[in-house]
């Protein structure tokens, strides 16, 4: 106990010394792979998608995380599409990171391999894959549930079984001390299939649709034996674009079949590197939607933050209601191509993050990301990987560099649910994936 302490605190210490350096403790998103296995309607790289898939070699991670590791990135995620279907050497590159003592390792499934719960030695398997895991320094690990109702989750993933399987193998991961996270991805079918209409009708219906889907959700995946949870804000394309994303969807095997591998992006008058976006209604909200689905999460996510550790931060929330209602300046800026960086799994090239695909930086070990020129302010998307952190650890470095101007420019209500999410965090460990709590 007092070593874990111990040697949380010399982590947080190091995370803490960027700041001090005018930084935010670097991320990097690695999509190791773009090949996947399920059917997400939500998403582009589904296995009907016809494209060209890939994968990094381990010899290219490897030089990517020893770059890594000596400009001190202290958070790596391995994504997707599904980087399970790579068990063996994923595990191999987690090691990897660990040895190479990156502080926060992290990677995710879609739970593909849970679906197999009938099959005799399924619970041995089980055993061995968590065994295997809690060798090494895996901080968080994520599990995709998209809806409170069994069936809808299965259906939307084309993983029948599935959620069973993870029932069954969340005592088994939690006997190895390793804690996973249910991860949703915002979307209309929270509640169960057609509960939210296609199209807000009534503001007040739609907000009160979203906060009793929200609810179930937490409900059900706590009754599942969940002990973390994340959301992933919807990556809308706007209304007025959506029509023109539904053809180049239709055309080009939207996401990928482009020669490039870039997704066509009206949202940004960009394009699109990472292809877990869509411009299907599922996913896609209206600017007024958005602030009655935030508004309604925010609302939620109270009510259970002492039964089930819950990683977004109220203040991000309450920023992104406060951009989609017009105020944007109270939102800090996304701290994507300057701290955080993402790799697309095609050629091994680093992004700004998966939303400017046409920002391409080269190699991530031939960058010396201190020195990159443009810094540009963005607050394009709502990419949470990007823009929750963003928001907690910027605002300490505004407190760092001008606290008069951080005083004056941001709203009482903002420091307040700022400084209540930290408690809140302190209080789980920072979300150790590691321990129960
Ligand atoms: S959301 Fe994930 S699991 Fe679903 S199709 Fe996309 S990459 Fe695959
Ligand atoms: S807000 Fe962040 S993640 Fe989104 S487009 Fe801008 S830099 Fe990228």
């Amino acid at each position: 106990m007092t070593r874990e302490k111990g040697r949380s605190s010399i982590l947080y210490s190091d995370a803490l010394f960027p700041i001090l350096q005018g930084r935010i403790p670097g991320q990097l998103i690695i999509q190791y792979t773009d090949v996947c296995n399920a059917l997400c309607p939500q998403c582009s790289m589904r296995k009907t998608e016809k494209y060209e898939r890939s994968k990094l070699s381990r010899e290219e991670v490897c030089r990517i995380i020893d770059a890594a590791a000596e400009q001190r990135v202290q958070a790596l995620s391995f994504t997707g599409g599904e980087p399970f279907l790579f068990l063996d050497e994923l595990i191999e590159l987690i090691q990897y990171a660990s040895f190479k003592k990156i502080p926060f390792i992290r990677t995710g499934t879609n739970g593909y391999l849970f679906s197999n719960w009938r099959r005799q030695e399924y619970v041995y398997e089980i055993h061995s894959l968590a065994e295997k895991l809690a060798r090494t320094n895996l901080r968080n690990l994520w599990i995709s549930i998209d809806s409170a109702d069994p069936r809808t989750h299965e259906q939307m993933r084309g993983l029948p079984g599935v959620i069973r399987g993870i029932e069954i193998a969340l005592p088994i991961f939690h006997e190895y001390r390793i804690y996973p996270a249910a991860n949703l991805g915002i979307n209309r079918n929270i509640g169960g299939t057609g509960r939210i209409s296609e199209k807000m009708v009534q503001r007040d219906d739609f907000y009160r649709e979203f906060k009793e889907a929200f609810e179930r959700f937490y409900g059900f995946i706590i009754d599942m034996g969940f002990t973390m949870a994340n959301v992933c804000y919807p990556m809308s394309i706007p209304e007025e674009n959506a029509e023109q994303g539904e053809s180049e969807k239709e055309g080009t095997a939207y996401g990928a079949a482009s020669d490039n591998n870039l997704v066509s992006d009206a949202a940004h008058g960009s394009n699109l590197v990472y292809g877990a976006a869509s411009a299907s209604n599922l996913v896609s909200f209206s600017d007024a939607e958005k602030v009655q689905v935030f508004k309604a999460l925010m609302d939620t996510i109270p009510k259970f933050r002492e039964e089930i550790r819950i990683f977004t931060p109220l203040v991000s929330l309450y920023s992104l209601i406060r951009q989609y209602s017009g105020s944007s300046d109270d939102s800090l800026p996304c701290r994507g191509g300057i701290d955080f960086f993402y790799v697309d799994a095609k050629e091994g090239n680093t992004y700004p993050c998966g939303y400017r695909g046409k920002e391409n930086l080269g190699k991530f070990y031939e960058l010396n990301i201190k020195n990159l020129k443009e810094k540009r302010a963005c607050r394009d998307c709502d990419w949470e990987c990007f823009r929750d952190p963003s928001e907690q650890v910027g605002y300490l470095l505004e407190a760092v560099r001008n606290p008069v101007k951080l005083i004056r420019n941001k709203t009482s209500e903002y420091r307040r649910l700022w400084n209540q999410d930290l408690l809140y965090f302190h209080r789980c460990s920072y979300f150790d994936g590691r321990k129960a709590r």
